[in-house]
């Protein structure tokens, strides 16, 4: 089976290439349909690493995927063969402490796809835990099914926000990370979300949606635009999205007295914090590290038309033109958002 595989930093190809697995009794075979392309699957093509995760061998490449089940294990209950599906790419010890607490996204063992040495899923079977297999409604296309991916953590932003109905929420960083944030924030109970960045183009592509409105940090900063919006007193919510050293200082200046603040944004290197700023706020910090349990609930909010992630979805492009896809995604452009991969019939 052909697989985009990063052979080493810098070098993709498509060639052969067997996954070694069998199909367990809680698992389910998939056929992949659609796979988004990640800042990770590119960040580990132009740098061969993140943080202490280093490509040692050759990797299969994606974790963003939507499918169809072929087959199932003999104790999968909840799914069939035709199944149209997402999947969720990291897959805990269900027997860990973490596990145990809920929270698995933080087990030390997860097996996460194309995170090295795990394998991911531009490839055109995979198998997966049925458990985290999410069986696609209706309404969900297999566009928006590998978007559940990128959203989740969205989701689990909003959901550390503890947002309350009616709250101002600013977000700094229109990545499609800041972007997913932003839209589950609205989601989530948020009136008005401010988001702030300095590239126009990717404000426009936020900015066309209800209740969202942007700041170009070039004309006006976002402390300013708060302020303008918020009578002074500042955000309920601040969500840094950009992992920016000067905006991650900011922070505090952003946030309502009493107000939450949700660190989403990856910071490449340790970066400085106004911790008094912080304090004389009481400003409550929230971490976010991919998610958990949210996929039900994101799914949701796509089938009853409450989130739309069509927008959001630049460009498709055949699997035979990847490598293309993952140039494209390296040159960045500023009106792109999300590539997507779609895999042959
Ligand atoms: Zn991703």
């Amino acid at each position: 089976m052909k697989a985009l595989v990063l052979e080493e930093k810098g070098r993709l190809s498509l060639r052969d290439f067997d996954i070694p697995g069998t199909l367990g009794p809680a698992d389910v075979r998939i056929r992949t349909h659609t796979v988004g392309i990640c800042g990770s699957d590119v960040h580990y093509y132009t740098h061969g690493k993140i943080g202490h995760f280093v490509v040692n061998d050759p990797m299969v490449l994606g974790h963003e995927a939507s499918g169809t089940v072929i087959e199932v294990g003999a104790a999968v209950t909840h799914l069939a063969p035709g199944d149209r599906v997402c999947m969720e790419p990291g897959i805990p010890d269900p027997t860990s402490r973490a596990a145990k607490l809920g929270i698995y996204n933080v087990d030390p063992a997860v097996r996460f796809w194309a995170t090295p040495p795990v394998h991911g899923c531009l490839t055109p079977e995979v198998i997966h835990p049925a458990a985290f297999t999410y069986k696609l409604p209706e309404a969900v296309s297999f566009a928006e099914g590998a978007m559940a991916e990128p959203f989740a953590i969205g989701m689990q932003a909003a959901l550390r926000a503890r947002i309350q109905p009616g709250d101002i929420a600013v977000v700094t960083g229109a990545g499609p990370i800041g972007m997913m944030v932003a839209l589950a924030a609205l989601a989530g109970g948020c009136a008005k979300v401010l988001v702030a960045d300095l590239a126009q183009p990717k404000l426009d592509i936020i900015g066309a949606y209800d209740g969202i409105e942007t700041v170009n940090i070039r004309e006006k900063s976002a402390a300013q635009a708060v302020a303008e919006m918020t009578d002074g007193w500042g955000a309920d919510v601040v969500f840094e999205c950009s992992g920016a050293a000067p905006a991650v200082l900011g922070v505090p200046q952003l946030a309502r007295p009493g107000g939450a603040v949700v660190l989403v944004g990856m910071p490449v290197d340790p970066v400085p914090v106004d911790i008094v700023g912080l304090q004389a706020k009481e400003l409550r910090i929230e971490t976010v590290f991919r998610y958990a349990n949210v996929y039900d609930r994101a799914i949701a909010l796509m089938a009853s038309g409450k989130v739309d992630l069509k927008p959001l979805i630049s460009a498709s492009l055949p699997f035979e033109e990847a490598i293309a896809g993952f140039d494209r995604a390296v040159e960045a452009r500023e009106t792109d958002v999300k590539l997507q991969i779609v895999m042959p019939a």
